[in-house]
């Protein structure tokens, strides 16, 4: 499940729909005031549909990553059959929202992780802009992974067409008289394409 991010997919629209937040005053538990911008991240694994996303959040202060969250917005129970997973606290990590275990996380993480579920997350109009996000997404993941492909199938073809023995200029050519005369010395080097008309030109030679 390699996560890339949105905007190397999308930059037009992550440029404009990309979400940041803006932290004003912090009390105990709140971020660090800032503005922070979650930049997106989705699986482009063709064929998948996990249906989750990662916020990469990042400090405009600090200009690094604070956290990376990982939520997925379906109802538990996609994630438990998506997975084939039936201990609820597996699917919980999955469906997030949850800090990823397996990204580093600064000491601010867990604050950013609650300021997201609180307010971010809370918001549906956002949700609903994530999810058409990811449709965004993985259409470009399947167009490139379906041109890819063509590409690899025309790779094929071309390859079986050079396999194709292609006859040495000394191959014997059963229909062209035995050749004695010496043009053949003096024939140019030419390409498997013209061999007819050197053919013909030989025929002719030795007529
Ligand atoms: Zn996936």
């Amino acid at each position: 499940m390699p996560f890339t991010f949105f905007h190397a997919y999308l930059p037009e629209v992550a440029r404009r729909e990309t979400r940041s937040v803006h932290v004003f005053t912090s009390g105990p538990g709140d971020p660090p005031p800032g503005e922070y911008g979650l930049l997106e991240m989705y699986c482009d694994e063709p064929g998948c549909d996990c249906r989750r996303v990662f916020f990469n959040v990042v400090s405009s202060r600090t200009r690094s990553a604070v956290a990376v969250v990982a939520y997925g917005w379906e109802p538990a129970e996609f994630y438990a059959k998506w997975a084939r997973e039936d201990d609820p606290a597996v699917v919980r990590q999955i469906k997030g929202p949850i800090l990823n275990l397996g990204s580093p996380q600064s000491e601010h993480a867990d604050d950013v992780l609650r300021f997201i579920e609180d307010v971010v997350l809370r918001d549906p109009a956002y949700v609903s802009r994530l999810k058409a996000h990811y449709d965004l997404f993985k259409r470009q993941v399947e167009e490139r992974a379906r041109s890819k492909r063509g590409a690899g199938a025309r790779r094929r073809r071309t390859h079986r067409r050079t396999r194709r023995p292609v006859p040495p200029a000394e191959w014997p050519d059963r229909r062209a008289p035995k050749l004695t005369s010496p043009v053949i010395a003096r024939r140019p080097a030419h390409s498997p394409g013209s061999r007819r008309s050197a053919g013909a030109r030989r025929r002719r030679s030795t007529a």
